[in-house]
């Protein structure tokens, strides 16, 4: 137990650090002037009232949802409503594999539902109060519906495959799941952008055929033959911007939102794409994959360790006595959840940062476009009311991108071809296909 209260101290202290930093954080203004020229270092425009405003109520907010999660994890465990749950699955589904399946289908119910006040007023009410977003009600609660529909699906087939190896062997489970989690995760990348993400927005195909043509050339300087363009409905969500280079073989496609289209100029989206598509090309979808089948099986390794402990200790209070009864999931899914916060959470965020500037430079040196690249991050910060300068702590444990104000003093900078330098990336760009 007393891991769970450091936690919860350290998440806290977290929080007044940060308040106590946030009177430091507003940029200078800078001159205004420069933007106007188009080859002149484009300032980082301060973060305005409304946006410090959304940051920090935004980390008050993580720190909630995060406090809440182990909350409620907390609870149906020792107050061994978990096993409770168990008795009545076993009634309804009698065989172990339904039981498994039952028990996280009414879990999966119950946790959503405790938690929907919440995940109402972080991704409706308080978008909404801040001008992000256009979802209507409606559109709100059916895709709350659906994602908890595959949600039920896909957390059976996992939890399943998770509990089975937990029976068969107590002592290696953890190495088992770990090393399912690598094809798992490949299955996902690939089933998601093509059969879950239309469940709720249309893909179509672009509807500027000049600018799919640019888009096209471009993919195919960086080496990605063959591929689709897709255009997305998704300013009936938001108003964020957003693209990506998804898929593999026949499945390949250059994904953008609508809005990323409607918001950027040309030069700008151009730029957006050259760093998704330095995503596809340096196998940044590979790393990850492999980055998180690691922390997965280090998170179950530290799960099945402590778990054994606080079983020993509390087993009448928690109503079962084996790891192997599904009754412990919301254990292994507490255990995890620290461990995720703890390591797993800035190890990642600082890995991610790592392939976002990677990116950044790919997208520089295949379109050599520093301006646009400068004036698409500012917008991307004011669109999104992003803070160009967080504190240290959001770096570590928000940041999964580099800050914006780095990213426009980068694209401001970084101009090997200038003076002639040789480029990172040079080797893969084709030249053959022309602009
Ligand atoms: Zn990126």
């Amino acid at each position: 137990m007393k891991i769970i209260w450091i936690a919860l101290v350290a998440g806290l202290t977290l929080l007044l650090i940060e308040c106590a930093l946030a009177q430091e954080k507003i940029s200078p203004p800078q001159n205004a002037t420069a933007a106007a020229m188009p080859d002149a270092p484009v300032p980082t425009p301060p973060a305005s009232e409304k946006a410090l405003s959304y940051y920090h109520s935004g980390n008050v907010l993580w720190l909630v949802e995060n406090l809440w999660q182990i909350g409620v994890l907390m609870i149906l465990l020792f107050s061994g409503f978990s096993a409770r749950l168990r008795n009545w699955a076993g009634k309804i589904g009698k065989r172990w594999c339904f039981v498994v399946a039952v028990y996280f289908i009414l879990f999966e119910l119950l946790t959503t539902l405790l938690g929907l006040p919440l995940s109402y007023y972080s991704e409706f009410v308080r978008e909404h109060a801040y001008g992000l977003s256009n979802q209507t009600f409606g559109k709100w609660f059916g895709d709350s519906l659906k994602s908890l529909l595959v949600q039920c699906l896909f957390g059976s087939l996992v939890v399943w495959l998770a509990y089975v190896p937990l029976r068969k062997s107590p002592r290696r489970w953890w190495l088992y799941v770990g090393l399912v989690t690598v094809p798992l995760l490949c299955l996902f990348m690939l089933i998601v952008p093509i059969w879950v993400q239309p469940l709720f927005n249309q893909f179509g195909p672009m509807k500027d055929k000049a600018l799919e043509a640019k888009v096209l050339a471009l993919a195919g300087r960086a080496g990605i033959a063959g591929t689709h363009v897709f255009e997305v409905n998704k300013s009936v969500d938001t108003k964020a911007l957003n693209a990506y280079v998804t898929g593999f073989g026949g499945t390949k496609r250059i994904v953008i939102w609508d809005n990323t289209i409607a918001k950027l100029s040309e030069g700008e989206l151009l730029f957006v794409l050259g760093h998704e598509m330095g995503h596809y090309v340096l196998g940044h979808i590979w790393k990850l994959i492999l980055f998180n089948s690691t922390m997965i099986l280090a998170a179950l390794f530290f799960a099945d360790r402590l778990a054994g402990l606080i079983i020993a200790r509390y087993k009448t209070r928690l109503g079962f006595d084996q790891l192997s009864d599904i009754a412990s999931l919301p254990l292994i899914l507490l255990l995890c959840q620290l461990f995720g916060l703890c390591l797993i959470t800035p190890v990642g965020n600082w890995m991610s940062r790592g392939i976002e500037h990677d990116a950044d430079q790919f997208g520089l040196e295949i379109t050599q476009a520093n301006h646009d690249a400068a004036t698409a991050f500012v917008k991307l910060q004011l669109e999104n009311l992003s803070n160009p300068q967080p504190a240290p702590w959001f770096k570590i444990m928000r940041a999964n991108h580099p800050v914006l104000g780095d990213r426009i003093d980068y694209a401001n900078r970084y101009r090997p071809w200038a003076t002639g330098e040789k480029l990172k990336y040079e080797e893969y760009f084709r030249r053959e296909a022309s602009k």
